[in-house]
């Protein structure tokens, strides 16, 4: 029996572990990806059930270690989204000998979790991309590595890092797991749609030749970042997330998966060494520290995050913090995101509108959306 769908955060990990193969992951109308299960070859083994991380939630641990960095590098800070923490570590990662279990866009701009043993595909790996990743692949290529003795990092939202610590059944010296703070993932169908739209409008047939969803070319500070779309016919698109129709309705719920607003990962419920996240509100906390080119908050849960962040930390700018002072200004921390009260409508009619540009707006109260932006701004949600 698998976990009711409005529960299941799609991480796959009964996929990965049933022995017969019976369950496939299955896109449903709204484009998230849920278990199919077909039950003429099941064994009744309940592999699904044990390696469900929802079905099995952590435990409340107590507060972590709480730290606000900058990497030193200039140019990792740039193309990252918060303070290039995950970069360091990667390095680190591949210059052991090990992979990086992370997410990249796909040739069509699709976002998958894919297994890095070079410093090129960390850098497509740099990053936040909203979109749910599919990640359910990589299970069985992680324990393989460990088997052999292979240093691994898995970079994932909560549930998805939850739900490979549920796979593998044990923890391993040589597996290093970070999750991240996390306001909910975006359907990828949502995303497909508007993509597609903005290269019509921006560049007509062009293909799309890179995004980053998290630009810094107007700041960081404030939530002042971007979105950035190229074409290779020199055409680009730049707008910041708080007038960029996609960011407005993930910043509010309108198309999060199900799941995320009832999330069992918050807080300190977690199965990752560190967490990442972005240092919202240093600005108020302590300005002479922010330059706004990104602050990254880490949490250290365990010895050997604390471990894998002194291997790194001499290339960071630092200070330790509070775990109360450094989610303070990150709702997202501790608490899942209320859907927006237009969800089941938007939803409902997608198939049917025509530009998903005008739906996601229209769905969003128009004019209203500015004002309201600026509150949950404020309150940092
Ligand atoms: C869906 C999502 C929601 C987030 N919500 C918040 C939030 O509410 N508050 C907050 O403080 N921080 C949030 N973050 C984290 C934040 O955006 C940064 O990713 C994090 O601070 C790491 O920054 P960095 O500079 O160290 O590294 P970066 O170079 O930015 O690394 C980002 C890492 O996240 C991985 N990643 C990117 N997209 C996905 C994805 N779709 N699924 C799984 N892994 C992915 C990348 O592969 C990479 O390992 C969120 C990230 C994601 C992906």
């Amino acid at each position: 029996m698998l976990v009711d769908s409005s529960q299941c955060c799609g991480c796959g990990s009964c996929a990965a572990s049933c022995p017969e193969s019976c369950i496939t992951m299955e896109y449903d109308s709204e484009g998230f990806r849920y278990p199919h299960v077909d039950p003429a070859p099941c064994i009744h083994c309940r592999a699904c059930e044990k390696t469900c991380p929802v079905m099995n939630p952590p435990s409340p641990a107590d507060s972590p270690k709480a730290i606000a960095a900058q990497n030193q590098d200039g140019h990792i800070r740039a193309s990252s989204s918060s303070g290039g923490i995950f970069f360091a570590l990667a390095e680190n990662t591949i210059r052991s000998g090990g992979l990086v279990c992370a997410a990249v866009y796909d040739e069509d701009f699709s976002v998958t979790h894919i297994l890095a043993d070079t410093l090129q595909d960390v850098a497509r790996q740099q990053g936040a991309k909203y979109p749910q990743s599919s990640v359910e692949h990589c299970f069985a290529e992680i324990r393989r590595a460990l088997r052999s003795g292979t240093p691994v990092m898995f970079v994932g939202t909560p549930c998805q890092t939850a739900g490979l610590r549920a796979f593998l059944g044990r923890d391993d010296a040589n597996l290093l797991l970070v999750d991240m703070i996390c306001h909910g993932v975006v359907s990828p169908k949502v995303w497909a749609r508007y993509l597609d739209e903005r290269q019509l409008l921006d560049a007509g047939k062009a293909p799309v030749t890179s995004v980053n969803l998290r630009s810094k070319a107007t700041g960081w500070s404030h939530y002042q970042y971007s979105v950035s779309i190229n074409y290779a016919n020199g055409a680009s698109y730049q707008a910041c997330q708080s007038k960029d129709p996609l960011m407005q309705g993930f910043t509010l719920n309108l198309y999060l998966r199900r799941s995320c607003s009832q999330c069992v990962f918050k807080g300190t419920k977690r199965c990752a060494d560190l967490t990442l996240g972005d240092y919202w509100g240093i600005w108020d906390q302590n300005p002479e520290f922010d330059d706004n080119q990104g602050t990254s908050l880490l949490l250290i849960h365990t010895p050997k995050g604390q471990e894998a962040w002194d291997t790194i930390s001499g290339q960071f700018r630092f200070l330790e913090t509070t775990y109360q002072e450094a989610v303070s200004r990150n709702l997202s921390a501790a608490a899942s995101s209320v859907p927006h009260g237009a969800r089941d409508k938007f939803f409902r009619n997608l198939d049917r509108e025509k530009s998903m540009i005008q739906w996601i707006t229209q769905c969003l109260g128009g004019g209203k959306l500015g004002l309201i932006q600026r509150i949950r701004n404020r309150l940092g949600v």
